[in-house]
């Protein structure tokens, strides 16, 4: 089957028959080519139900959980979205299909080197890459109206919470290193509010606010 033809079966098998209904979040995805972002020998499972390895001991997550964060962040186009975890780049593809600025941070430089390549060479002028410990923000001062981890924290980290504005959405996977909790905070003026979608697992966040090595 085409690449394309793949997508179009991922969208409606995997994200739409589970309940995502996000206009803006399924047509990115039926956009976004996800057998760029993954490694050669695995590109005949670019549309497969689960998370691949993308080297360096990482994954590009499950499409359903990257579809499921992406609706929870209720994302508008005026959004300037802070991401932690580049990873292989899809999800920041996806990101920058629907928000106005994307900023994503990866630690592993290799990962966000490979990143930049395929993101640059579709296209994207929306995004801002930073290499360093996503744990503490972006740290420049800035404020965002969406926050994406992509990676188990083992608490929400208060660097986060600082850069999250005014009703703004944080979405993150929060708890043991093997097994976590989806978290959805919402600052209403001050106030975190949180609520929890469930189980899930990530790779963990390494760095200050994360896990240690
Ligand atoms: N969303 C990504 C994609 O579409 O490919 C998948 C990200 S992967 C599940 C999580 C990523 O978070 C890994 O690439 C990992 O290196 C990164 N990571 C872990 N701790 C980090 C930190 N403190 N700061 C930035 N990135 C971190």
């Amino acid at each position: 089957m085409k690449f394309e033809d793949q997508r179009r079966k991922m969208v409606e098998t995997q994200i739409m028959n589970r309940g995502i209904s996000d206009e803006k979040v399924l047509s990115a995805f039926l956009k976004v080519p996800r057998e760029l972002f993954v490694p050669e020998k695995f590109k005949h499972l670019a549309y497969a139900d689960s998370p691949l390895s993308i080297g360096n001991g990482q994954t590009i997550s499950q499409p359903y959980i990257v579809a499921l964060m992406m609706e929870l962040l209720q994302l508008d186009a005026n959004d300037k979205v802070l991401e932690i975890g580049t990873g292989s780049g899809y999800q920041t593809a996806l990101l920058a299909e629907i928000c106005s600025e994307i900023f994503t941070i990866e630690r592993i430089s290799i990962l966000s080197v490979n990143a930049q390549k395929i993101l640059r060479e579709l296209g994207y002028e929306n995004i801002h890459f930073k290499i360093g410990d996503g744990s503490l923000g972006w740290n420049e001062n800035l404020k965002f109206n969406k926050i994406i981890v992509t990676a188990a924290a083992p608490s929400i980290p208060q660097s986060l919470l600082n850069e999250l504005d005014d009703n703004g959405i944080l979405v993150i996977p929060t708890g043991s290193k093997f097994m976590q909790d989806l978290i959805v905070i919402k600052n209403k003026n001050g106030e975190f509010v949180r609520n929890n979608y469930g189980g899930c697992t990530f790779v963990p966040l390494i760095g200050k606010e994360g896990w240690q090595m």
